[in-house]
């Protein structure tokens, strides 16, 4: 589909210099049909293909991205501007999950017996058709990877529509599933743009819809899939919390928190994007982050030194900024940063904000940029008012020394997943989820492999037994 297009909203931009470097053209309504019907053709034999077959297939997908996985890593630095260790990391994940599933899904999808007083019953597992998927750009391989390795292991076959802006990461993955030996119609690309997603999900060939990506993005896709009783799952926004208790150690507080919100400049959902000590240990915090961020080095994602990468995009990096801008004007304070950088690029200034009360619009919003928001409390019910202030509610930290006590505090912070002494990190056996609205359903995990199955059951009885 790449075509040197002017105009079209599917191109990759290189963030590191805003240069377009290609450009895709959107595909038409009847393109979309066709390749749904496709899939859905597809479905009839990929659901009788043995676990064993389907394995050998998926796994060969993770064999093909480790042994490329330099050649991947680069073309996701250029399309969305992250760090290129960062995106090499991002393809071994993706390859390491999709032989979880490759390796699992047998197991998690066997008969499950059900205790009866008489006859027998089980859950048989069915998949149920063909899924769209609709994935974000800030991890270009492995927000596929979440969503295709569960589900076409459970034997559904997929459309992937992915964001705008890695064209060429969707295209390589396509290309890669075939050479896989993936049959035509079980894994497609859609190009089209989001504002076009909402009637593909209202194509009756589509079962269920699974979207990571903003709540605006998220709810109108669940509100589409609604209308038509299909199932959706939705991984949203975050503004993870990470509470430092009073016996934590400090200097490993600070480097942890500082690595996890400079990870991929700041793009990710579950990063520490609001950091939470208490007052006795705030002048000393507040010190070794200014140290920290001293060290920080920002420049071209492909280096090895640089630390700081620019942003996916031009509008990406004006939006952070005009965030910093509005909380500033309304009575936060800028220590660091907090401007663009005067150079090309999307860059944004890794920033550390303070004073950051409720009548502050960030005190509830996420920043998806390298901005640092340092709070204080007194006392741990206030540290966790903080935390649970947000309409997210995806993942979390406790760092502390006792970590009894930590996961008692982790018990009372709203989200789907809480790390004691580290960030919210990311392995195949893993749930990945969030609450509120950070969004519904799990990825990774045994949880994953059953969003799009039917637990079917089956009932063998005889017709003089009453229940
Ligand atoms: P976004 O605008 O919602 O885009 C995500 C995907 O949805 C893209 O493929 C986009 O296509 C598509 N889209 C946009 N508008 C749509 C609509 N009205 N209907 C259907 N699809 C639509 O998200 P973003 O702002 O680029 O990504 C960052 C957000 O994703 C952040 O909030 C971040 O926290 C969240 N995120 C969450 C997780 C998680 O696991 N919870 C993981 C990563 C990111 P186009 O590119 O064509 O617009």
């Amino acid at each position: 589909m790449a075509t040197q297009v002017k105009n079209s909203s599917i191109k990759t931009v290189n963030p590191f210099n805003n240069e377009i470097v290609k450009e895709f053209e959107a595909m038409s309504e009847g393109q979309v049909a066709k390749i749904i019907d496709k899939a859905d053709e597809a479905f009839k034999f990929w659901r009788n293909t043995s676990f064993e077959k389907r394995a050998e297939i998926i796994h060969k997908v993770a064999s093909i991205m480790r042994n490329r996985k330099e050649e991947l890593g680069k073309l996701a630095t250029l399309e969305m501007g992250k760090l290129l260790t960062e995106s090499i990391y991002e393809v071994e994940l993706s390859a390491d999950i999709f032989d979880y599933y490759a390796d699992k899904a047998s197991e998690f999808l066997a008969d499950q017996p059900l205790d009866v007083k008489h006859g027998e019953a089980f859950l048989s597992y069915e998949p149920v058709g063909v899924i769209l998927s609709v994935q974000p750009w800030n991890f270009p391989y492995y927000q596929i990877t979440r969503s295709a390795a569960a589900h076409l292991m459970a034997g559904n076959t997929m459309v992937l529509k992915h964001a705008s802006n890695v064209p060429q990461c969707a295209q390589i993955m396509e290309d890669i599933f075939k050479e896989a030996g993936l049959p035509d119609g079980v894994y497609t690309n859609l190009f089209v743009a989001g504002k076009d997603v909402e009637s593909i999900v209202s194509n009756p060939k589509i079962a269920g819809v699974t979207l990571t990506g903003s709540k605006p993005a998220g709810a109108s896709i669940a509100a589409a899939a609604g209308s038509q009783v299909k199932k959706s799952t939705l991984e949203l926004g975050g503004s993870d919390p990470f509470i430092v208790l009073d016996d934590a150690n400090i200097d490993e507080a600070v480097k942890v928190a500082v690595a996890g919100r400079m990870w991929n400049a700041g793009q990710v959902c579950v990063s520490p994007k609001r950091v939470i000590v208490p007052s006795s240990k705030y002048d000393e915090f507040l010190t070794k982050t200014k140290d920290a961020f001293a060290k920080l080095k920002l420049g071209n994602p492909l280096d090895k030194d640089t630390t700081v990468a620019p942003l996916s995009s031009e509008k990406a990096a004006q939006d952070v900024v005009a965030q910093v801008q509005k909380a500033a004007a309304q009575g936060a304070h800028v220590i660091l940063g907090g401007k663009r950088v005067d150079r090309a690029g999307a860059f944004v200034e890794p920033t550390l904000i303070t004073d950051i009360t409720p009548k502050i619009d960030a005190y509830y919003e996420e920043i998806f940029g390298p901005v640092f928001m340092l709070y204080k409390y007194d006392n741990i019910d206030e540290a966790i008012e903080i935390a649970n202030a947000t309409e997210f509610g995806l993942g979390g930290t406790v760092f502390a020394k006792d970590t009894k006590k930590a996961v008692e505090v982790a018990r009372k912070i709203d989200t789907g997943m809480v790390y004691i002494n580290h960030v919210t990190g990311i392995a195949p056996e893993l749930p990945f989820g969030g609450a509120k609205n950070s969004g519904y359903g799990r990825e990774q995990s045994p949880a994953g492999i059953y969003e799009f199955v039917n637990a079917k059951l089956i009932r063998t009885t005889t017709s003089d037994k009453n229940y």
